[in-house]
């Protein structure tokens, strides 16, 4: 279950939009919570929004490319979309 404090984190992520398209200059597409898996509990790994388009689409998201394709395509690492979305809402 998450914790108050952390329904409030998710639901700031969830209202920045997507981190992919912000960082492609698209601010405020409606997204969903993707986890970033570290290999430890799911219930306290790291949230990043995506669009439906960058978090499920077959040849277009980090679920349908796979992580590392999806880094290589985009120049950009989920980490570095973690930092950059943990920056936005301090
Ligand atoms: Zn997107
Ligand atoms: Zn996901």
């Amino acid at each position: 279950m998450a914790t108050k404090s952390e329904k409030e984190k998710y639901r700031k992520i969830a209202e920045l939009g997507c981190s992919l398209c912000r960082y492609q200059g698209n601010e405020g597409t409606p997204c969903e919570l993707h986890h970033i898996r570290r290999g430890g509990v799911r219930s306290l790994s790291p949230v990043i929004g995506l669009c439906p388009y960058h978090h499920r689409g077959s040849n277009t998201s980090i679920h349908g490319m796979g992580r590392k394709r999806f880094e290589q395509e985009y120049g950009i690492t989920e980490e570095q979309l973690l930092e950059k979305t943990e920056s936005l809402i301090k």
